[in-house]
């Protein structure tokens, strides 16, 4: 089915005040969604809906938190996020950050214990806009998915990474990705009905690799919100031993080193863990020679001949533009399954889709 994004904001908006969160955090929650959704990663769109509103019953995330500081020491900042909504306490911080940057030309800052922050892009968007690169290591603490490069058994988090950069009078090129091979939401869609998964997305206790949902959720009903500590298998990591490492590394800087945690088997609750390092253009650009370049550059890099004959190079961050340009127009599609989930879980909150 298709929706258009303002009825599905609304939509998703009244499920979460009916929950208990109020109006302004409502609203940041069904926007993040639906953003991810008119940015073609489903994964991280509406579809969370149902585990957010698990999340809230559990007392796992928590309505309407602020930020508190940890600690701030020059270009430093260390946050804690309480375990509210990512989709409150993240945006916060990011701002926190552009403002120092604003400042001193460079921030580092360490968020712990934030809800699920969702699309770790938008954050880089938020950056770029203000003139700032920023890089973002995450790890989700209490999610145990994916198995290292050449392990069988599930030790690390999904971990993503994203880097922005932004471009004078033009899109920004946004680098963000999951470094499992597929984010562990694109297997929720797959076990709801949506696109099929690449064939090594994960690896079974036999070593063999498969883009069989059940290795992570076991057998349960798509309709119902499925448990990923059911499935027999693991994730796999992206770019083999580089991807795996890649991971390691998001566990110790945006969990070890911040404070929130690397992940493991024993957390009570899922959260993100975020380190982010931003740079104001401005004080690097001292001869702004900085838009040209990477314009001179990126024309140069996009001017590959394509491997395919109706194929063309693209920059990270092209095909979110595409794509929402597109859905923007003509509605979001979400699998049946997915919008079952969505429903049901509005009833349960007393919500009755109209749509
Ligand atoms: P993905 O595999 O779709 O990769 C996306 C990246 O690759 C983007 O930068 C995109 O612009 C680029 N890209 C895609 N096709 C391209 C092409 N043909 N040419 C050039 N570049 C191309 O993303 P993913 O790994 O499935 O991650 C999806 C989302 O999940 C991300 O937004 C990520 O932040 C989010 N995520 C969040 C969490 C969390 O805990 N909050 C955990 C994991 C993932």
């Amino acid at each position: 089915m298709l929706i258009q994004a303002d009825t599905l904001t609304d939509y998703i908006r009244k499920i979460f005040v009916a929950s208990g969160c109020s109006d302004a955090e409502s609203a940041r929650i069904s926007g993040n969604l639906v953003d991810a959704n008119l940015n073609g990663h489903d994964s991280h769109g509406v579809i969370r809906t149902p585990r957010y509103l698990q999340w809230l019953r559990e007392e796992k995330l928590l309505p309407d938190r602020d930020l508190s500081t940890v600690s701030e020491s020059g270009s430093l900042l260390i946050l804690d996020g309480n375990y509210g909504f990512g989709q409150t306490v993240g945006p916060l911080a990011v701002e926190r950050g552009i403002a120092l940057t604003q400042e001193l030309g460079v921030a580092v800052v360490a968020l712990k214990h934030a809800g699920h922050l969702g699309r770790i892009g938008a954050f880089a968007e938020m950056a770029a806009e203000r003139d700032q690169v920023s890089i973002h290591f995450v790890n989700v603490a209490g999610s145990v998915l994916v198995a290292p490069f050449g392990g069988t058994e599930r030790r690390m988090s999904t971990a993503p990474v994203a880097i922005g950069v932004p471009v004078r009078n033009d899109a920004p090129i946004i680098l963000d990705f999951a470094t499992s091979l597929v984010a562990e939401g694109k297997i929720l869609v797959a076990a709801k009905g949506g696109k099929p998964l690449p064939a090594d997305s994960l690896v079974g206790p036999d070593g063999n690799t498969t883009g069989d949902p059940t290795l992570l959720y076991g057998d349960a009903d798509p309709a119902v919100t499925p448990d990923q500590r059911r499935g027999p298998g693991a994730m796999t990591t992206m770019g083999a031993h580089k991807g795996s490492g890649l991971a390691l590394m998001c566990e110790l800087l945006a969990g070890a080193l911040t404070g929130s945690g690397a992940t493991g088997p024993d957390y009570p609750r899922v959260y993100n863990g975020m380190l982010s390092i931003y740079m104001s253009v401005d004080r690097f650009d001292t001869d702004d020679s900085f838009a040209a370049e990477i314009k001179r550059y990126v024309a140069y890099f996009k001017s590959s001949k394509p491997a395919a004959p109706d194929g063309e190079v693209l920059v990270p961050g092209e095909p979110e533009q595409r794509v929402r340009t597109e859905r923007l127009g003509n509605g979001i599609p979400l699998a049946n399954d997915a919008w079952a989930a969505i429903v049901k879980a509005g009833e349960q909150a007393g919500v009755h889709a109209a749509i």
